[in-house]
């Protein structure tokens, strides 16, 4: 069976068109960066395959170095999208010198009558793009993530297909055995389309991977401090004191609560207030170990989980958390608020959670009437 090169290009075309009308409407409604290098590497790839139609007509003398720096830049471009994946930039030069390298090679072997013209630049070009996607793909390593060695697996293997064949070609000419079984254009459209799609359709996984996590961090985290909410700590403070349970250890809770914080938003302003607890969820954070939950249980009160701790334990992270507070930079003219804590064990209240906050809620009235800055223990 001999395979049509036109008719295989027209094919590449339609598939690669239709990919990049669904890109562009998905990098419209996200704006990912990635999707909008996938989105600029359909149109050179569009564009590079155009231009090679025109090979064997008057045009092939400017088409063919145009179409070979189009593919060129849309290998670059697939090497940007897998950086920005890691938040990277690729450096701009490198972006513009492949193209231009290739297309310079191509006009320079005799364009207008050598449809090879700048071959082995053009081939060799495509392999290092694509390798250089490959590795950041490679390294890319999101939580989780099931599709990102599938799209690092599919870019090595256009890369090294791009490289053998820029040897062979280098060995024996576009017109050697070899190169026409294995490497012709019609084999590369069949490779091209097959790839396409497969990368096509993980990189939309990976957006929902991405966007899944996303949804799933805003969920459970609070927006002001980045600490967990109320409803994410409720669940894995429960599963948590449960698992400690059985290992028959303790867990002990504090409930925390800045003092006069009233007093602080009506004087200096909300953004004051705003600064004064992000710098106390701060100070938790650098006073707890890796095991411990810190929580924004609403406003400015906060919820600690010391798994394994006893009350004299988290009297201590307690005491830490206000030093810290205490010491932390604040902003002209203000002073941050001290804080009154309420501590209860799983030991007082029979290890439910909702219990055991209850009595650390009525440990922390008794430090407010006792005239705050301070922490004192539920009874019992
Ligand atoms: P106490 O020592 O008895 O706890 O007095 P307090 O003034 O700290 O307590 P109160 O409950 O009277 O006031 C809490 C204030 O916290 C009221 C509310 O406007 C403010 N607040 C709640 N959430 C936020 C927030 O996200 N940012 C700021 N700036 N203020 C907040
Ligand atoms: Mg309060
Ligand atoms: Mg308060």
């Amino acid at each position: 069976m001999v395979l049509d090169p036109i008719s295989l290009k027209i094919a590449l075309g339609i598939v690669t068109l239709t990919l990049c009308l669904l890109f562009f409407g998905s990098y419209r409604h996200t704006k990912s960066p990635y999707s909008g290098w996938w989105c600029l590497a359909l149109v050179f790839l569009l564009g590079g395959n155009a231009a090679y139609l025109l090979t064997g007509t008057p045009q092939q003398v400017w088409a063919d170095p145009l179409g070979n720096g189009l593919l060129v830049a849309g290998a670059m471009s697939v090497w940007s999208g897998s950086r920005s994946l890691r938040l990277l930039r690729a450096p701009l030069w490198v972006l513009v010198a492949g193209p231009v390298v290739t297309a310079v090679a191509s006009a320079v072997e005799n364009p207008a009558s050598n449809a090879w013209s700048g071959g082995f630049v053009y081939l060799a070009m495509m392999g290092v793009g694509l390798g250089l996607a490959t590795r950041e793909l490679w390294l890319f390593r999101p939580r989780d993530s099931k599709v990102n060695r599938p799209l690092a697996l599919a870019a090595g293997f256009l890369g090294a297909y791009y490289l053998c064949r820029s040897f062979v070609y280098l060995a024996e000419g576009p017109d050697g055995p070899e190169f026409n079984t294995f490497f012709s254009p019609a084999t590369t459209c069949v490779i091209t389309i097959v790839l396409l799609v497969t990368v096509s359709y993980s990189m939309t996984g990976l957006s929902n991977e991405q966007l899944i996590n996303s949804l799933n961090e805003r969920a459970t985290r609070d927006g002001l401090t980045g600490l967990f909410n109320r409803t994410a700590f409720m669940e894995r403070a429960a599963q948590e004191i449960q698992r400690q349970d059985a290992m028959d250890s303790v867990t002990t809770l504090i409930l925390a609560d800045l003092d006069n914080f009233k007093d602080l938003n009506d004087r200096h302003g909300h953004a004051a207030g705003d600064i004064a607890i992000q710098a106390f969820a701060a100070a938790c954070q650098a006073s707890v170990r890796r095991t411990d939950i810190v929580c924004r249980y609403g406003g400015e009160e906060f919820t600690i989980l010391l798994p394994g701790a006893d009350a004299d334990s988290a009297v201590r992270t307690a005491s830490e958390i206000s030093r810290r507070l205490a010491s932390a930079k604040a902003p002209d003219g203000i002073t941050f608020p001290t804080v009154s804590y309420g501590i209860a064990t799983s030991t007082v209240a029979d290890s439910e959670l909702v219990d055991i906050i209850a009595a650390a809620d009525e440990a922390l009235y008794k430090a407010k009437s006792l005239g705050r800055n301070r922490a004192v223990r539920a009874a019992g």
